[in-house]
C-alpha cells in the first residue's frame, strides 16, 4: 500500500507551524484561508474550549487538542465514581 496517503486532519498547531513564516511575520493578521480552502478544510469553532480551528470533516466537532477531544468523548458517558472522567 505504499504511496497511498491517508487524510488526516491537522490541528492548530500543525497548521500554524507549516504556515510559520507567515504567521511569524504577521501573526494577527494573516490566515490562509483560501489555501486551506483548496485542500478541503473548513474554519470551525471548537465545542469544549471555543477556540477556532480548521477541520477537514463536518464529523469533527473539536480544535484536535486532547483536552478537548477526550471531553467530548465521554459527554453523555458518565463519570467515574470519585466525579472524574475515566481516561485512557
Ligand atoms: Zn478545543
Amino acid at each position: 500500500m505504499e504511496g497511498e496517503e491517508t487524510v488526516t486532519c491537522l490541528t492548530t498547531n500543525e497548521i500554524k507551524a507549516l504556515a510559520k513564516p507567515e504567521f511569524a511575520a504577521n501573526p494577527e493578521k494573516f490566515y490562509p484561508t483560501e489555501t486551506f480552502a483548496k485542500m478541503g478544510y473548513s474554519r470551525a469553532q471548537c465545542g469544549i474550549c471555543k477556540n477556532h480551528y480548521w477541520r477537514c470533516t463536518e464529523e469533527k466537532v473539536t480544535c484536535g487538542d486532547s483536552n478537548c477531544d477526550g471531553s467530548y468523548s465521554f459527554i453523555g458517558k458518565g463519570l467515574a465514581k470519585d466525579g472524574k472522567y475515566w481516561t485512557f
